[in-house]
Formats: structure tokens, C-alpha cells, sequence
């Protein structure tokens, strides 16, 4: 099963997906988490690239060939593998996150980051995502720079933040059987407790 969350900046996600990792591992699953871009060797390496401060005059279009090879090494390396051998993958943003920052973020012709989503995917499509969307989602993107200080991404400005959250919630309504929104309340336990009413129908019994 693969499952990806997303969701604008401070939404919530890595908390979540660390519960939901932990539930099922307690219930004898094999979890496999990841993070995009990165969690394989090169893919936190094209991280260091994409998110450097110093790299200021980055092409839009640069930006979105690094988060596909960091995808597609991810995919070969880490996702597929897991799913072939049956283990649940819960991955920290994917395609969306790109049609969202890239796309509608940077404005990118939609259908275009589509078609480089599907290459490096290699035939990979999440069997549910869920956007985590915060109470306010500004004051989300307040409590991400806050913490530890802002990357390239981060400091890009209010109206581009503004406009990724409007477009994660665009997606939601055209995938609306993929998709699954959930808002994070104050409480954790309650927001957990959406997550897994929301994958109800395709977490394993
Ligand atoms: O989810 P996380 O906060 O780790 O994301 C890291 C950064 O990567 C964020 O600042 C986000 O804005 C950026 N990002 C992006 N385009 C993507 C994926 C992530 O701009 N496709």
C-alpha cells in the first residue's frame, strides 16, 4: 500500500505519519517512511541543492528536474522495492507537492510537471494521499520559519504560499477519491485519529 501526505508548510505532516508508523509496526506491519526530496543517499544530497539559501538564482525549471531525480532515485531505490515485497510506504509529499510548488507555485505549465511527475514515477501512483491542511495555514508557514529559520522555499514569499495552499486544495477537489483532507486540530490524538478514518478503506485489516 502507498500512501503520500501533503500539505503547505507547518501542516503537520512528519508528526502524523510518525504515529501512523508506529500504530501499524505495533500491529506487526513492515512500514517503510520516506521523505521527498531525500531519504535515499542521492536524493538528500539533491535536497542540500534544492533548498540552499545560496542558490537564489535557480531556474523554476532546474528546481523541478531535481525534485524528479530525487524522485525517480527514491522510487527505484526505496518505493518500488518495499511495495513489491508487500511493506505499507507512507511518503512525506510527493506529485502533488510538485503541481502544487512548482506548478502552481512557480507557474509551470500544469501539464507539463504532470508529465514529468509520470516519468519519474515510473508507473507508481499513491493508493490514497492525505492533505493535511492547518487551522490557518499561514500561521502554519509562521511556525515552519520560525523554528529553524528559513530555507530557499520557505522564504519565498507570502502570495506564493498563499497560492500553494489554494492549489493543494484544488487537487483535493479533482482527486477527490484519492485525496483526503484533514484538518489538524489543536489536539494531536484527534487529527490522528482523522488520519486513520480517512485510510480506513485502504490500510490492511
Ligand atoms: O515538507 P518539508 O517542509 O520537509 O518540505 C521541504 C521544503 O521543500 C518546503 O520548504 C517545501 O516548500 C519545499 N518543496 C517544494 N516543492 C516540492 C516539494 C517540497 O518547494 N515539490
Amino acid at each position: 500500500v502507498f500512501i503520500t501526505f501533503e500539505g503547505g508548510e507547518g501542516a503537520g505532516k512528519s508528526t502524523h505519519i510518525n504515529f501512523l508508523a508506529q500504530t501499524l509496526e505495533a500491529c506487526g506491519f513492515e512500514v517503510v517512511r520516506v521523505r521527498e526530496p531525500g531519504s535515499t543517499r542521492i536524493g538528500e544530497q539533491l535536497r542540500g541543492v534544492v533548498l540552499d539559501p545560496e542558490n537564489a538564482e535557480m531556474a523554476d525549471w532546474t528546481e523541478l528536474f531535481i525534485y524528479e531525480a530525487a524522485r525517480a532515485q527514491l522510487v527505484a531505490e526505496a518505493i518500488k522495492p518495499a511495495l513489491e515485497r508487500g511493506a505499507i510506504v507512507l511518503c512525506d509529499r510527493f506529485t502533488d507537492s510538485t503541481l502544487a510548488y512548482q506548478g502552481y507555485g512557480r507557474g509551470l505549465e500544469l501539464d507539463r510537471v504532470r508529465r514529468a511527475n509520470e516519468l519519474a514515477c515510473q508507473g507508481i501512483v499513491p493508493d490514497a494521499t492525505v492533505l493535511m491542511v492547518a487551522p490557518n495555514a499561514l500561521e502554519g508557514l509562521y511556525r515552519a520559519t520560525k523554528d529553524d529559520g528559513a530555507d530557499r522555499l520557505e522564504s519565498a514569499g507570502h502570495d506564493f504560499h498563499v497560492r500553494v495552499n489554494q492549489a493543494f486544495v484544488e487537487l483535493a477537489a479533482q482527486s477527490k477519491k484519492r485525496i483526503r483532507m484533514v484538518q489538524s486540530a489543536s489536539a494531536k490524538s484527534l487529527t490522528s485519529q482523522s488520519v486513520f478514518k480517512a485510510l480506513a478503506d485502504v490500510l490492511p485489516q
